[in-house]
């Protein structure tokens, strides 16, 4: 048997079967796809392979999943901190977006974005933001698997003026990316306090005649539920279902605000959550019942939110985050366990977005989307277990291969698809235009 690629590990952890950590394996790749994963005495003896690689002290799991961000918000970074969620957004954010963004900003944006992600292990993210046919191009370019968001919000952008130019400007993009196997768009009403009922209900009869998911923040803050039920008489969750929003294609992310019913009929509706601690506790938002959810039957899922109000997309760092925030929230040090949590930055992110048949675990035949983590080094030595090394010890530039369908995006810590110094000198530029703002 001949493989393109050849990965001889010192551990394979595939999350499917969940818990299952092999010892001394090799994983070939094919054509983009995972051909095989062996015992490595095995592998060397059966297989030829056109490129092989021996990483003797490091770990493959399934490429990291971010199940939120807003990838171009990355050049916000550091801009304005230590705030609540509306006063950020109202008195900082919005106004820097009206001023700011532009294609070319949504470009460098996206691209700093990228470059950090792959950086950090991360194959694949679910963006919300205006200009997405801008990331989706940036995505080609750099080889990652990119989620789209189709963003509605009630209030004009550079990218729209209302809702039916928004709608008009999501079914382009779906159709401009729809033969592209690493990229997918989904309907991203921004939240419930952003986007009025009709638009809403016009996103229900899409996402249905398109079979696409919807993403959507959802009961971020206590601040969103007083305010949807002064205006609208309900909690936002309540209007939703009333619109016909829940529902198995719903990705709700943060859901920090819930209560034992919302959590049972959130559990009944089939939907997804997405879990972004840190931005959660950077804001004060409120803490998501992440055990609670999960012993529901809840798919909970992991991102970063963007860069503005983490102020990093490191999913290593927010997988150890979700780890430590779950037990204090649930006053128990036995939930969530480290396999767990990388089931939820890996196989679960899939499932939310529709992607588990082809990324999220290391299955023969899935998609070639690998993330290595060399554990050789002070700061996770000794490994008695890799995952609890990986959740609990590992930093980020312990990364140092991603390969996103078989393409290496990094290779020993080198970027091969974004030229560094490119990107930072570009970035310099976006730093003295925006420092006035900041
Ligand atoms: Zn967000």
């Amino acid at each position: 048997m001949h493989a393109d690629t050849l990965i001889h590990a010192r551990w394979i952890i595939p999350v499917e079967p969940a818990g299952q950590v092999l010892e001394n394996h090799s994983l070939a790749i094919s054509n983009g796809r995972i051909q095989a994963l062996l015992p490595t005495p095995q592998a060397r003896e059966q297989l030829t392979a056109t490129e092989t690689l021996d990483l003797p002290g490091h770990a493959l799991i399934p490429g990291l999943i971010n199940a939120h961000t807003h990838t171009p918000m990355s050049l916000f970074r550091g801009m304005a901190d230590d705030l609540p969620l509306m006063a950020w957004l109202e008195q900082h954010i919005w106004p820097a977006e009206q001023r700011w963004v532009s294609a070319d900003f949504v470009a460098d944006g996206s691209r700093l974005a990228m470059a950090e992600m792959i950086r950090s292990g991360t194959t694949c993210f679910n963006d919300m933001y205006f200009f997405p046919d801008v990331t989706g191009r940036v995505a080609l370019e750099t080889g990652m698997r990119a989620v789209l968001g189709m963003i509605l919000i009630d209030f004009p952008s550079a990218w729209a003026s209302d809702a039916d130019g928004y709608l008009e400007r999501a079914l382009a993009l779906h159709d401009a990316f729809r033969n592209e196997s690493t990229i997918r768009a989904v309907f991203a009403p921004h939240a419930p306090y952003s986007v009025s009922d009709q638009p809403l209900q016009r996103v229900r009869t899409l996402a249905n005649e398109l079979d696409l998911p919807i993403h959507m923040h959802v009961h971020e803050t206590r601040d969103e539920i007083a305010q949807s039920l002064e205006q609208y008489g309900k909690r936002p969750l309540a209007r939703l279902q009333q619109l016909g929003l829940t529902g198995p294609d719903l990705i709700a992310v943060h859901m920090t605000q819930l209560q034992d019913a919302e959590i049972g009929e959130f559990a009944a509706s089939g939907g997804h959550v997405v879990h972004c601690p840190e931005s959660n506790l950077k804001l004060a938002s409120g803490f998501c019942p992440v055990a609670r959810l999960l012993d529901a039957g809840v798919n909970v899922a992991l991102g970063t939110d963007g860069a503005a109000s983490n102020n990093d997309l490191d999913m290593l760092g927010e997988m150890r985050s979700a780890g430590l925030l779950a037990k204090g929230v649930a006053a128990d040090p036995e939930v969530l366990p480290a396999p767990k949590v990388l089931e939820m930055a890996t196989i679960n992110g899939a499932k939310a977005l529709g992607l588990d048949a082809e990324t999220g675990s290391l299955k023969p035949g899935k998609a070639a989307d690998i993330t290595a983590i060399d554990l050789q080094r002070i700061e996770t030595l000794p490994v008695f277990d890799p995952v609890s090394q990986i959740v609990y010890s590992a930093g980020r530039e312990q990364v140092s291969h991603v390969w996103v369908n078989g393409q290496m995006l990094l290779s020993a810590g080198e970027l091969t698809s974004i030229h560094s110094g490119r990107l930072m000198r570009d970035i310099g530029i976006w730093q003295e235009k925006l420092r006035e703002d900041s």
